[in-house]
């Protein structure tokens, strides 16, 4: 391991995993497309892994199917059982956008999947729906990448050329359903109409209604989609992105659609950068609703600096989030110690890079690594706080360190897909409960010693 900078970063072997498959990103992108669903081509524990995984972060069902491929089908082709696979899932669930996601089997069997699904297509008499492949083999790329791949197959499937409209593309990195709706948010306060996607803030998030929906309502809808390369601009919020991944950048060159790239609006700092963009695209200033929550914001940093200067963060995690999440420390006097990420192919160490020359300590930045190497870097830099999913829990079963829950996935406690860190009123829930977790550390400390004092003298006095 190394310090980042000049140096460079570290890149390590996997050994407990900070990242999740390919595959899995996409179906949650998947499920931001208007009546869609995903079928996984490959075994049954692919999808069993990826259907646990999502049902425990956002506490919903999330169907998923499978084309079961087993020992037979490894040696001779799944062709027949993708198709049956098909014709089940319509028969069933009768999705009106299909997306077939590729395992690390399916790709090492080499399965021509561009073919197999026109054939189906051309066997089909009527009523196909729009079936979308997207290559994503685990040994390809973390769940971040199948995301933002899957973001820019269904783009490309749906965009057609459009009249010129006012509406503005607006894509999302893998964020929080209560994000995506702060988003919208914002941009709704400041008069802009907008196309998000992939949009799950409903469907991976549901409001009670009753009735189990096997498709639930909501998310990005194809004429939307088929509509935006006729939009002023894009705003992606992926500055992290790389560029053979990125849906706006396509948008760009394949039919001349502005990009603007934002970081995530995490910290006073990158939520500013939005305003200025909104209020510089709608002709007037924000109003009084987001200026109060940037004051607000203001105060709780002046309240809490004292606090948080004495944190030392390991941060990780998906690399859109761990920037934003970096960023947002350094504003506010938390020194990030350790920045790390599982993903292979992002722009994060290079978005780092303007960061460090102003930080009293160098981080050590790990990318497409693992949790031994973050722990044992957390360990050497002294970390007394980690920021990320529930992968690194073991912080403080071992080591006392207590974890801030963010970002995907949050397996232990409920309310994963409610965590809001977006805008100017995310920021300042993320920075209470960032402080409090520090001051709990802090304060449990002390009453544990003063109990322990007290509770001796009472004992010795009791002699
Ligand atoms: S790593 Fe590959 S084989 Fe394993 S669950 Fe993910 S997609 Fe399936």
């Amino acid at each position: 391991m190394a310090p980042a900078g000049n140096a460079g970063t570290v890149r390590q072997v996997n050994k407990n995993q900070c990242q999740h498959c390919m595959p899995l990103g996409a179906i949650i992108a998947f499920r931001g497309i208007a009546g869609a669903m995903a079928l996984v081509h490959g075994s049954q524990g692919c999808s069993t892994y990826m259907r646990l995984t999502c049902v425990n972060h956002f506490n919903e069902p999330v169907d998923i199917a499978s084309s079961s491929l087993n020992e037979k089908q490894t040696i001779h082709g799944g062709e027949a059982n993708l198709k049956k696979a098909l014709d089940n899932m319509r028969r069933v669930y009768a999705p009106s956008v299909v997306g077939v996601l590729t395992t690390c089997l399916a790709e090492t069997m080499g399965e021509d999947l561009d073919r197999i699904i026109r054939d189906y297509q051309t066997e089909q008499a009527t009523g196909c729906p729009d079936i979308i492949a997207v290559p994503t083999p685990s040994y390809s790329g973390s769940h971040t990448e199948g995301y933002w791949a899957a973001t820019k197959a269904v783009i490309a499937h749906y965009a057609r050329p459009s009249g010129p409209h006012r509406c503005i593309n607006v894509i999302v990195p893998h964020i929080s359903p209560a994000d995506i709706r702060e988003i919208q948010r914002i941009f709704t306060l400041m008069g802009l109409a907008i196309t998000l996607i992939p949009d799950y803030s409903l469907t991976l998030d549901r409001p009670f209604a009753g009735r189990y929906q096997k498709i639930p309502a909501g998310g990005t809808r194809p004429e939307e989609i088929a509509a935006m390369p006729g939009a002023p601009l894009t705003i992606q919020f992926g500055a992290t992105c790389p560029d053979n991944l990125s849906p706006g950048l396509w948008l760009e060159q394949e039919y001349g659609v502005p990009l603007v790239t934002l970081p995530l609006p995490v910290g006073i700092e990158a939520a500013d950068q939005l305003l200025a963009v909104l209020e510089k695209i709608s002709g007037h200033p924000r109003p009084e609703s987001l200026a109060n929550e940037r004051g607000w914001l203001l105060d709780a940093m002046a309240d809490a600096h004292k606090h948080n200067a004495e944190g030392r963060a390991v941060i990780y995690g998906e690399p859109e989030l761990v920037y934003a999440l970096t960023r947002a420390c350094t504003e506010n006097g938390i020194a990030p110690v350790v920045i790390a990420s599982g993903t292979r192919a992002s722009r994060l160490a290079s978005c780092l890079e303007p960061l460090l020359p102003g930080l009293d300590e160098q981080p050590v930045v790990l990318e497409e690594t693992d949790f031994a190497a973050i722990e044992a870097a957390a360990l050497r830099a002294g970390a007394n706080i980690a920021i990320g999913h529930s992968g690194g829990k073991f912080f403080t079963e071992r080591h006392g360190i207590p974890v801030v829950r963010t970002g995907f996935p949050v397996h232990d406690r409920v309310g994963g897909q409610r965590i809001l860190s977006v805008g100017y009123a995310g920021t300042l829930a993320l920075l209470d409960r960032i402080t409090n977790t520090l001051l709990e550390q802090k304060h449990g400390s002390y009453r544990r010693l003063r109990y322990e004092e007290t509770n001796r003298t009472e004992i010795m006095e009791g002699i």
